[in-house]
């Protein structure tokens, strides 16, 4: 039996993009060839790699508006430091938001090429919440934020408006809520929450903010080498690319982010529903900053987790603990987990009620 696959990623995909990758592992297009084994520079691969690029851009409303979209190596933490490498100037500074353990990985790699401005951080809160109120200086050549805090089960619910290029993670909420997305000047997400398996990273790029940092950039660094080389400056990733196609054309067929946006809300509607109708339990992060894809909560009293455990595994569930950096239970919702894993969590949730 299929689990109810609540981990944080790698984590769920729609049955169809198992399905359909599991055949293109065997036989891809028909060609008598594995996926595996095509060489990236074949007709079809070139083919994927294009649908996947467009696709991409298409489903965040970002076509025929000065966006390149790439898939690179490195996962979101390469990022990262080609973020600096790229945008910041020599001598020049960028801004940050400090909602999480990965805004915070991405500010220390910052530190590495210049001057580093934290505007707001809600660590001393253990990153219960986002920060409200923040300045960003409009000096600096550009600012970063973390729309989906994946640990601390915390999302941005609004974004600034800035004069200099604002530069996102959504590794953890990528497709999965409606965004004026034309609000970024780069956007970046590992594949393996809402995309595909490990292995590959979306990079959105409005190509007029990039060759003005004036460093000399690597090669395999650089953004305007992965544009010119059409997301092929090297192997890609291929097997990864092409199951984060098959989940795009699923995207799309479902209606696009709108249509997803709304199961999402149920989702996430029911699970805090029940944390906070039920009195055994409690939500770890503040009710206005709650993500829609990472929920975290705790248990009132330690004392009930090994029976919860127990019930929740009897149930089919696997992945529900928390981060050790908040401790508990964390469910992670993202696209592909059905409305009706959630109802068994919940029931879950009340059955443990009704036995204390
Ligand atoms: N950013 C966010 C919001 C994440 O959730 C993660 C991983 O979970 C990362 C960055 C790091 O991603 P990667 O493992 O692809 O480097």
């Amino acid at each position: 039996m299929k689990k109810h696959n609540y981990s944080a990623g790698p984590c769920i995909l729609p049955q169809e993009v198992f399905e359909k990758s599991a055949q293109a592992i065997l036989n891809f297009n028909n060609s008598g060839l594995s996926i595996l084994e095509i060489s990236h520079r074949s007709k079809d691969f070139v083919a994927v790699m294009d649908e996947a690029r467009a696709l991409a851009l298409e489903l965040l409303g970002l076509e025929g508006k000065g966006y390149q979209a790439l898939f690179l190596h490195g996962g979101a933490s390469l990022e990262f430091l080609m973020i600096p490498y790229n945008l910041m100037k020599v001598e020049g500074k960028a801004a940050y938001l400090d909602t999480g353990t990965w805004a915070n990985s991405a500010i220390k790699e910052a530190k590495h090429f210049g001057e580093t401005v934290v505007v707001a951080s809600s660590k001393a809160e253990n990153y219960n919440h986002i920060p409200k109120g923040y300045v960003v200086p409009s000096d600096a050549d550009y600012f970063h934020c973390t729309s989906n805090n994946t640990i601390f089960g915390t999302q941005m619910k609004e974004f600034p408006s800035l004069e200099i290029p604002m530069v996102c993670d959504m590794s953890s909420d990528i497709f999965s809520r409606t965004l004026d997305f034309s609000k970024f000047d780069l956007i970046y997400a590992g594949a393996q929450k809402n995309m595909g398996p490990a292995g590959t990273t979306l990079v959105v790029v409005k190509e007029e903010i990039l060759g003005k940092s004036g460093r000399n950039i690597p090669n395999m660094l650089d953004y305007v080498q992965h544009i010119e080389k059409e997301s092929m400056y090297n192997t890609p990733a291929v097997f990864p690319v092409y199951a984060s196609l098959l989940t795009l054309q699923w995207l799309k067929n479902l209606g696009g982010i709108a249509a997803i946006e709304k199961v999402n809300e149920a989702k996430a509607n029911l699970l805090y529903t029940e944390i906070d109708r039920n009195p055994l339990f409690k939500g770890a992060a503040v009710a206005e900053f709650r993500s829609n894809m990472n929920a975290t909560f705790l248990l009132n009293d330690e004392t009930h987790a090994p029976i919860f455990d127990k019930l929740w595994k009897e149930a089919g569930i696997s992945g529900l603990p928390g981060h050790r950096s908040v401790g508990g239970y964390r469910a992670s919702m993202y696209n592909a987990l059905p409305l009706e894993s959630v109802q068994v969590l919940v029931d879950v949730m009340k059955e443990l009620e009704s036995k204390i």
